[in-house]
C-alpha cells in the first residue's frame, strides 16, 4: 500500500506545531518511518526523530527534513488552512503556521524513504533520516548534534537537505559555494549612569552613548569591509528610558548581522565589538558594555563537486529547462551544522512551490513582490501539485547519486 501523501500533507498542514513543540508531527513522521522498516529513535535533540535504513555496505547518506511552524496566523483561505493557536517561549499566545514549507519537507521526505525502500534491491549503503525540530529559532540541528547524534548513529560521507520557495513549481536549484547566509544575532546593553534629566552633567547619558554607537555601527560595512564583499549590520532594537526628565542607567540594542561570505564574519563582529567599547570609554562609562550572542548560525555553503554531482542528476531526471538559480540568499538555515560537526559535504537545493501560470504572469509584470507569497508571509501556500512530487524525486535522485 502507498502512502496517500497529499493527505499526509494537507494534514500537517492543518496542525503546525511551534519550534521544540513538535511532538505530533514527530510522532506521525516516526510512525511511517516504522512502518516502513526503518530503525526509529524518537525525542533526539528534544523532539527530533531519527530513522535508519541499513542496506549493505556501502556509503552513509545523511537527509534531514525540518518540520516546525511558524507564530503567523494563516491567511491562504486554503480549504485546509491552519487554525492553531499555541504560547510562544514570551508567553504569548500566538496563531501557528506552516509558512515556511517545513510540512512540505516533511511529506517529501516521507515519500522519499517510501521509494528508496521500495527500490532498495537497487542501491547500497545506509540512509539515515533525520526530522529536525526547532529550525527556526535557529536550535534544532544543534540540540540534535548535543544529543550524540554522530556517535549514537552511523556518521555520514554527506549530508543532504532541501527547502521549498517562491519559485515556480516544477523547478530545482541550487549554487555551488556560499548558499545562505552566517548570521549573529547580538544583544548589547551599555551601561551610562542615570539621574534627573535637569542635570546632565551629575549623569553618564547611556541614550547618547547608545545613539553614538547606533550611528558608528554603520560604519562597519561602509568603511571597513570589502565593497565586494556583502555584509548586513541592522539594530533592529533600541530600548531605553521610561520618562522625559529621568536620564536611565543603561540602553540595550539588539543586532542582526549577516555575512553570505564567512570570511568577513569576524572583522565585522570585532569592528562591532571595537565600536561598542569605544563608544562607551568615549561617553565615560564607568562600567565595560555587555555584549551577548543571541544565535549564531553558520553560512550554508554548498560543496562544489557534489553539488555539480546532484545538478547534473538533476537535469538528468527533471530536464534542463527545470533547472532555476534560486540566487544567493540573505537569509539562514542550521542544516550546515550537521555536515561541519561531521566534517563531510553538504548539498542544500530548493524547489518550487509557486503555481507555475500565476508566477509567469507575476513576472510578466513585474509583480513578483506583491503577487507571489515568500516564505514565513501568512499567504505563502505551495500548490500541492507538482511540488510534493518533484520534491519526493529530488531527494531520491539525490539520495541516490551518492548511496551505492
Ligand atoms: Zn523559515
Ligand atoms: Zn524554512
Amino acid at each position: 500500500m502507498t502512502i496517500d501523501l497529499a493527505s499526509l500533507y494537507i494534514d500537517l498542514h492543518r496542525n503546525p506545531e511551534l519550534s521544540f513543540q513538535e511532538t505530533r508531527t514527530a510522532g506521525i513522521a516516526a510512525a511511517h518511518l516504522r512502518d516502513l522498516g526503518l530503525d526509529v529513535h524518537e525525542g533526539i535533540g528534544r523532539t527530533g526523530v531519527v530513522g535508519v535504513l541499513s542496506n549493505g555496505e556501502g556509503p552513509v547518506v545523511w537527509v534531514r527534513a525540518d518540520m516546525d511552524g511558524l507564530p503567523v496566523t494563516e491567511q491562504t483561505g486554503l480549504a485546509y488552512a491552519s487554525t492553531a493557536t499555541g504560547t510562544d517561549d514570551a508567553g504569548e499566545k500566538v496563531g501557528i503556521m506552516h509558512a515556511c514549507g517545513h510540512d512540505m519537507h516533511v511529506t517529501a521526505m516521507i515519500g522519499a524513504v517510501e521509494r528508496l525502500v521500495a527500490d532498495r534491491e537497487q542501491w547500497k549503503g545506509t540512509l539515515v533520516v533525520l526530522i529536525q525540530p526547532a529550525e527556526e529559532v535557529g536550535g534544532g540541528a544543534r540540540a540534535m548534534l548535543d544529543d550524540e547524534l554522530l556517535t549514537r548513529f552511523p556518521r555520514p560521507d554527506i549530508v543532504l537537505g532541501q527547502h521549498v520557495g517562491p519559485f515556480p513549481a516544477g523547478t530545482v536549484g541550487m549554487r555551488p559555494g556560499p548558499q545562505m547566509s552566517a548570521s549573529d544575532g547580538l544583544k548589547v546593553t551599555m551601561h551610562g549612569r542615570g539621574g534627573h534629566g535637569s542635570r546632565p552633567d551629575s549623569t553618564i547619558d547611556p541614550i547618547v552613548m547608545a545613539a553614538a554607537t547606533v550611528m558608528r555601527l554603520q560604519t562597519v560595512v561602509s568603511r571597513e569591509t570589502d565593497a565586494l564583499t556583502p555584509a548586513v549590520v541592522t539594530v533592529g532594537s533600541f530600548h531605553a528610558g521610561t520618562k522625559n526628565n529621568i536620564i536611565p542607567a543603561d540602553a540595550t540594542l539588539q543586532l542582526s548581522l549577516r555575512y553570505p561570505d564567512e570570511s568577513v564574519r569576524a572583522k565585522v563582529l570585532a569592528g562591532v565589538e571595537r565600536i561598542v567599547r569605544a563608544e562607551a570609554a568615549a561617553s565615560g562609562a564607568e562600567r565595560e558594555p555587555d555584549v551577548e550572542v543571541l544565535h549564531t548560525l553558520p553560512a550554508t555553503i554548498n560543496d562544489a563537486e557534489a553539488t555539480a554531482r546532484t545538478l547534473d542528476a538533476f537535469r538528468g531526471v527533471f530536464g534542463e529547462q527545470a533547472i532555476m538559480d534560486p540566487g544567493l540568499l540573505t537569509g539562514s538555515e542550521d542544516v550546515s551544522w550537521f555536515a561541519r560537526d561531521a566534517g563531510v559535504p553538504l548539498v542544500f537545493w530548493f524547489w518550487g512551490g509557486a503555481d507555475p501560470e500565476t508566477f509567469r504572469r507575476a513576472f510578466e509584470a513585474g509583480t513578483l513582490e506583491t503577487d507571489i507569497p515568500t516564505n514565513h508571509s501568512p499567504f505563502f501556500a505551495p500548490v500541492i501539485d507538482p511540488t510534493i512530487e518533484v520534491g519526493v524525486t529530488a531527494l531520491v535522485t539525490a539520495a541516490r547519486e551518492f548511496l551505492a
